[in-house]
């Protein structure tokens, strides 16, 4: 590929985003707010959480624009995320609008659930094309503690809902595993998967929550859940996908699926193929960034694409080698991660 005298590739229809590092940009995540209805413990205070003014968040309109530019840069996976991306108004027409750019292979949502029995099937019809939702507990109680608020029934609701449009495929449960997570929280989730075919995936606390609480003695590790799995269920890995951040596991009998996502234990930055756009139209190049690039100022104030693209190739070509939650010095981010976007 050819190289301008920075070193950085040159630019060009077609030239795909790329890295000082050599990696190749695939996947966006798109915050679409940083509200939310629910305040999980590991993500948002309990109150005190400064939203961003309405006025700096991207429009409908804004978010096609920039997705469409950075379809045109190689960005094939999209996932919207937030914040809870269902308390956005008009949330599925954002879907529509997606679906119609050309080269988006695979259009995700993040949600908790809470909505979405009531928005599934306009989210079917709008085109998503994949849903994972987060279930922390499958007992009431402790869902209650975890979320602060007592939804389990509604979001399994929600996951039914989603679950009977078999276009929508896999649906995905996610699980943060916080001290306290014991064999029948295990046994909850392993029937989930087994009888009913979600791949259920086990995510590592991040240094990322509101209440700047985080210890690495909090941390359940993936290790810990699989060797907790492995006592009920023998497993066997399967070959990790490229880009892949969840180690994923067959039970040994055949019924379904389980992951770890282990960015704390086993980080998998030598890979990252992967750009975040916040709510307010800063490009961030890796969850723990300290840096953020402004796209919201240019585009109001009438870039063009060319303009635009140059802007993200810059920040894309300084992605972050890896992140250092495992080195002294460790700062996290100023954002936490509902505002950054999950
Ligand atoms: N509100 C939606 C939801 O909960 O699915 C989407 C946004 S949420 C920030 C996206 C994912 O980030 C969720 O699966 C949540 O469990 C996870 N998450 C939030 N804070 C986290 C933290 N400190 N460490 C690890 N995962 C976290
Ligand atoms: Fe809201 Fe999702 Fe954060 Fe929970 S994890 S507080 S549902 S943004």
């Amino acid at each position: 590929m050819a190289r301008g005298s920075d070193g950085m590739t040159e630019y060009g229809l077609g030239v795909p985003l790329e890295d000082a590092h050599g990696r190749l940009i695939g996947d966006l995540r798109v915050s679409v707010t940083d509200r939310c209805n629910f305040r999980c413990h590991y993500c948002m205070p309990v109150e005190g959480m400064p939203w961003i003014p309405r006025e700096e968040i991207l429009t409908f309109e804004e978010i096609e624009r920039l997705v469409a530019l950075l379809v045109g840069l190689g960005i094939a996976d999209v996932r919207l995320t937030g914040g809870e991306p269902l308390v956005r108004r008009e949330f599925p027409a954002l879907v529509a609008r997606l679906r119609g750019i050309e080269g988006i292979h695979d259009l995700s949502l993040t949600t908790n659930g809470y909505l979405l029995e009531a928005q599934a099937a306009d989210l079917v019809a709008a085109g998503i094309d994949r849903v994972n939702v987060s279930i922390d507990s499958l007992a009431r109680a402790r869902f209650f503690e975890v979320t602060r608020r007592d939804a389990l029934d509604r979001v399994l609701a929600g996951l039914d809902a989603i679950a009977a449009f078999p276009e929508v495929s896999p649906v995905k449960v996610n699980a943060v595993p916080m001290p306290g997570f014991d064999r029948d929280d295990v046994i909850r989730f392993c029937d989930l998967a087994r009888e009913r075919g979600f791949q259920v995936r086990f995510i590592e606390f991040m240094p990322l929550d509101g209440d700047r609480n985080w210890t690495a003695e909090q941390v359940l590790t993936g290790a810990q859940v699989r060797a907790m799995v492995e006592e009920v269920h023998p497993l066997l890995e399967r070959p990790r996908e490229p880009h892949a951040t969840a180690r994923v596991f067959a039970f040994a009998d055949g019924r379904g699926e389980i992951g770890f996502v282990n960015p704390v234990s086993e980080p998998f930055c030598g890979d990252c193929n992967r750009l975040r756009l916040t709510a307010d139209g800063r490009l961030r190049t890796c969850l723990f960034s300290q840096h953020e690039t402004d796209l919201r100022g240019p585009l109001r104030a009438g870039a063009d694409d060319a303009e635009l693209e140059s802007i993200v190739r810059a920040a894309v070509w300084r992605k972050e080698l890896k992140h250092r939650i495992d080195e002294p010095g460790f700062r996290p981010p100023a954002r936490t991660m509902s505002a950054i976007g999950g």
